[in-house]
């Protein structure tokens, strides 16, 4: 992504990505520094809008209608979750679609369903990445998500599925979850729910990816996989820390390179 970047810059195009937390949600802060740290990394030129718990709607929005004018803001990203009393939905629906290095607006959803997309939501993004380059086949392969949200199990089936793989998802309401797992090739783990699936659960051979963040009591941060029980079953699996999470960053970058180019040639 550096080179990408240097390369960019001798172009004439300076990508330029502005965050926007809204509140002091530990958790969102760390995420954002990580975020911020990565751009300062490989050269991207960032804006931090740390906002107070109480801003309304109105000038959140505001704020996201100057962001969409501003020359050198080529992404956008509001930090989700956002105070209660702030309607998420019509937030993310402000947003430029051309500057939604998130991938949450409608308008990039629907791409996504279509196979034909600017940007990814970076933590399916990321999953991809991983699979690819540890040079996994999808094609053909049993793959069962568990999690449906709108941020990682919806869009990572979309993408399992244009690579021609035999996506099931899974959620709250699924019956046999351990049976449905045991006959997955891929497994991708978004559920939020501490080392829920256990090395019983999966199929001899099996690629495990572990999206989930969970913070236990001891502040011990883990997985939603007993990584101990599932490594010893699994052909591959990634950890928690130091897996998917990097990666997600890492594609935030790759969209936000994007959206530097798509902007320009608007
Ligand atoms: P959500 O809470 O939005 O979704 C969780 C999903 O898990 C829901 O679809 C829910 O089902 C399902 N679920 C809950 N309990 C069960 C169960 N017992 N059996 C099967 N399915 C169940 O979470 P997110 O998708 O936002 O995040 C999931 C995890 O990934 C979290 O730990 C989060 O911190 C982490 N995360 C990590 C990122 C990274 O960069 N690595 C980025 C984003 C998230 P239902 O729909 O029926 O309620």
């Amino acid at each position: 992504m550096k080179e990408e970047v240097k390369n960019l810059k001798q172009e004439g195009i300076n990508p330029g990505l502005a965050v926007v937390i809204v509140g002091d949600d530990p958790a969102s802060r760390v995420y954002v520094n990580s975020k911020k740290k990565a751009c300062e990394e490989i050269g991207i030129y960032s804006e931090e809008y740390a906002l107070s718990a109480k801003t309304t709607q109105d000038e959140l929005l505001e704020l996201i209608n100057m962001l969409n004018e501003k020359k050198d803001i080529s992404g956008i990203l509001v930090q989700l979750p956002l105070p209660e009393h702030i309607d998420e939905e019509i937030i993310i629906n402000a947003i430029n679609p051309k500057k939604d290095v998130d991938a949450f607006h409608p308008v990039n959803v629907g791409k996504i369903m279509f196979g034909n997309y600017d940007f990814v939501p970076c933590t399916p993004a990321g999953v991809m990445e991983l699979i690819k380059e540890s040079g996994i086949e999808v094609a053909g392969k049993e793959c069962v998500i568990i999690g449906r949200s709108n941020i990682v199990g919806k869009p990572q089936a979309m993408l399992l599925l244009h690579e021609n793989g035999t996506v099931t998802i899974c959620h709250s309401k699924t019956k046999n979850l351990a049976e449905t797992v045991k006959r997955a090739d891929i497994v991708v783990a978004a559920v939020g729910k501490p080392e829920m699936i256990t090395g019983d659960m999966i199929k001899e051979g099996a690629v495990v990816i572990d999206v989930g963040i969970n913070r236990l009591e001891n502040k011990k941060l883990v997985g939603d996989v007993h990584f101990e029980s599932a490594e010893k079953v699994a052909s591959a699996i990634t950890p928690v820390p130091g897996g998917v999470g990097p990666m997600t960053i890492a594609m935030l970058m790759k969209n936000t390179v994007k959206a530097a180019r798509i902007n320009r040639e608007s």
